[in-house]
Parts: structure tokens; C-alpha cells; sequence
């Protein structure tokens, strides 16, 4: 059997995979196991941010792997301390919690939130608003904090506690603040699995003030739009807000297993010894791929990162096929008059690797794309998409 069809026999059928078996790659271009040549612009849904196989990442992998690929957190290990460092500095944030994907982010962010009011107000302030459209995870507390029905099915009953709102509906959030007993808001700047929505700043500025003013926690979940993707190192950055809880992970440490928890002023000691834990969390050899990765993320990369999210709009908006362009930065959304898979399958056939979000082409490509393989990319895309 070959690795489709053993993958298809032996792996729980929980993706609705591609049929492409993907070997290797260097930077923004990948090879299948024919040696085919694809153009990435997924970058493993927004995770390689320098690409397949970057030296400088590989280097700081292999470095810490061969001195010690593991500790656990009873040891103090520097690469996770340096990390945490960075990422407040770049933040505005006051300490981090590591684990290993987003969902643990978000669970995380979850616990903490409820904690920060137990702590506070005592028992029964548990609440936590979401808003419609969003994906926070699949784990069940992140799952329910989800706002999509269609997830919703089979998996019951959910943890208790959370209400879904439209997004940028701020009398709708004012109302369900407003019933009381909540301890944190939720949301994403850029709902990605949702379809490459952005928030309107407005809205996000009437949610902080509105949690502001009733001690509400606000929680942004930046797993995708994070780490530069956008332009700025976090999304909410571009609405001048400054969240209580930011979560993180996909492009972290640049394709290894790594979420981040970042706590604010009012949130840094809310968990203390014993209240969370993960054996893996902050684990060496991912801190120190999160380093590498993290500190490349300066001004000038995130400048290159507009001016090619730029370049992408200009040549779709408009262009023959293309109904909608909706996106920030690197992560950007194309409602297409064609059917989004079958974009996706005449791509493929012709050496494009895009991806889907909801009923949009999604394009998220490594933050470092060369520009003339980008504008091979477009072109592949742009044709496909008018035929
Ligand atoms: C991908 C994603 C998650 C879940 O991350 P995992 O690493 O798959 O657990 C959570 N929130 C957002 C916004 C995401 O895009």
C-alpha cells in the first residue's frame, strides 16, 4: 500500500485530506513523493512562517535537540525563559503559560479567566462570551467555546457557561454582558477557520471598554492571525487594544507543537503552583524553534508582509472570478465564483497549494515568500479562478 492508501486504512478518518502525500520542501516550495513541484501558499495552515526546511529554524532545532531535547517543568531550562521574555516584549504582556497547540492555549486562557473571578468575586461568575463564526479549538471546553452549530453535533453535553454573540453586534454584546455572571470575553481579530472575517476595530474597542467598565476579562485568541501573519507581531494591535488574556500557537515556533497563554497586569498571578500544568509545555527544543522564529519577526519582515498582502489584494480584487477579497496582512480570504474545491483541485493539478476556510480560498503563505514565487502563485491562482 502506498502512504495514501495506508493512511486511508489505518488513520481515523478525521480529515478530509487532499490526496497529495507531501516529502519535503525548501522554503515556499514543496515536493510530493513523486518529486512534484507545488508552490505553497498554506504554509501547514499558517505554521511555517519561514517556510519548509529554513536554515536558520533548522539550526536552532538541531542545535538544542542534540544537548537536551526534554526536561519537564520541575527543571528551569533557558530557551523557554528567553522565549517568554520575547514574547512579552513584543506583546505588552506580563507572563506566559507554554503547551503544545492552540486548543491548550485556549483552554488555558479558559481556566484562567474563571479563576481570575472565582478569586475575585467568588463562585458563580463563570460566563464566558464567544462570538458566531468563530473556532477556538477542539478539545470540549475550546470546542464550546467555539460559535459554529455544525461542531456543536454528536459531542454533548458541553462544559457550562458560554453564550455565543453575532460579530461586531456591540449592543448584542452589551446585552448578554448585561445578564451577568460573565467572566470573560473571547475573540479572535481575524476569525480564520470561520472564513477570513476581521472584526471591525470599532467593535473590538467597544468590547474592551465594555469589559473594562464591568471587570470583564478580554480574551484574544491570536493562534492564527499571531506572530506577524497580519503586519503587526499580534492582530489586535491594529484596533489599539490592550487584551487581559492573548493566546497563540501555529506559527510559534515555526512548525514544531507550541501554544502560548499570555497573562496582563491584571491576570500575571492568577495561576499558582498546581493550578495547570503540561508535561510537554515549553519543551526545549519547540522554546528554542520559538526563539529563532519570534525574533525574526521584526519590523522590517512584518513591512514585507503588507506590501505582499498588498500585492495579493491588487491582483484579486476585481480580477475575473473573484467575488470578495477579505483578510489583513498574509491571511487572506477570496470568495471565488467557482466552487472553492474544485480552486483548490485545479491548483493542485497545476503545482499550487492553497486552502479553504469555510466557502473561501484561504491563502496564508510563509511571511518570507520570495515575491517572484508569490507572483507565480497569483498568476496559477488568478487563471484558475477566471476559467
Ligand atoms: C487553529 C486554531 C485553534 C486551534 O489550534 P490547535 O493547535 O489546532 O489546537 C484555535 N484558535 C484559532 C483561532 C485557530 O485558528
Amino acid at each position: 500500500m502506498n502512504t495514501m492508501e495506508t493512511t486511508n486504512r489505518y488513520i481515523a478518518a478525521t480529515y478530509a485530506r487532499v490526496p497529495l502525500a507531501l516529502e519535503r520542501g525548501r522554503g515556499s516550495l514543496l515536493y510530493d513523493e513523486a518529486g512534484k513541484e507545488y508552490i505553497d501558499l498554506g504554509s501547514g495552515i499558517a505554521v511555517n512562517v519561514f517556510g519548509a526546511a529554513d536554515e536558520q529554524w533548522l539550526g536552532a532545532v538541531c542545535r538544542q535537540a542534540a544537548k537536551l531535547q526534554h526536561s519537564s517543568n520541575y527543571y528551569y531550562t533557558k530557551p523557554q525563559a528567553e522565549l517568554a521574555a520575547l514574547l512579552c516584549r513584543k506583546s505588552g504582556m506580563e507572563s506566559v503559560f507554554f503547551s503544545n497547540s492552540g486548543a491548550e492555549a485556549n483552554e488555558c486562557a479558559i481556566k484562567a479567566a474563571r479563576k481570575y473571578a472565582s478569586d475575585k468575586y467568588g463562585p458563580g461568575r463563570h460566563g464566558i462570551i464567544t462570538l458566531e463564526g468563530s473556532f477556538h479549538g477542539r478539545t470540549l471546553a475550546t470546542l464550546t467555546a467555539t460559535g459554529q452549530e455544525a461542531m456543536h453535533l454528536h459531542f454533548g453535553p458541553f462544559v457550562e457557561g458560554f453564550s455565543y454573540v453575532p460579530a461586531n453586534d456591540l449592543s448584542a454584546m452589551q446585552a448578554a454582558l448585561d445578564r451577568g455572571g460573565v467572566c470573560a470575553v473571547m475573540l479572535e481579530i481575524i476569525q480564520g477557520e470561520g472564513g477570513v472575517r476581521p472584526l471591525d476595530c470599532a467593535f473590538v474597542q467597544g468590547v474592551a471598554r465594555l469589559c473594562r467598565e464591568r471587570d470583564v476579562l478580554l480574551l484574544v485568541d491570536e493562534v492564527q492571525c499571531g506572530n506577524g501573519r497580519t503586519g503587526k507581531y499580534f492582530a489586535y494591535m491594529h484596533c489599539g487594544v490592550q487584551p487581559d488574556i492573548v493566546t497563540t500557537a501555529k506559527a510559534l515556533a515555526g512548525g514544531l507543537p507550541m501554544g502560548a497563554t499570555l497573562f496582563g497586569a491584571k491576570t500575571k498571578d492568577v495561576l499558582g503552583p498546581g493550578s495547570h500544568g503540561s508535561t510537554y509545555g515549553g519543551n526545549p527544543v519547540c522554546a528554542a524553534a520559538g526563539v529563532s522564529v519570534v525574533s525574526r519577526i521584526d519590523e522590517a519582515l512584518m513591512a514585507g508582509v503588507t506590501e505582499k498582502g498588498e500585492y495579493i489584494k491588487n491582483r484579486l480584487a476585481g480580477a475575473p472570478g473573484v467575488e470578495d477579497v477579505t483578510g489583513m496582512g498574509l491571511m487572506i480570504g477570496v470568495k471565488t465564483a467557482k466552487d472553492v474545491r474544485d480552486v483548490i483541485a485545479a491548483c493542485r493539478e497545476r503545482g499550487l497549494i492553497v486552502l479553504s476556510a469555510k466557502d473561501r480560498v484561504r491563502l496564508l503563505p510563509a511571511l518570507n515568500i520570495p515575491m517572484d514565487i508569490l507572483k507565480k502563485g497569483i498568476d496559477i491562482l488568478t487563471e484558475v479562478i477566471a476559467q
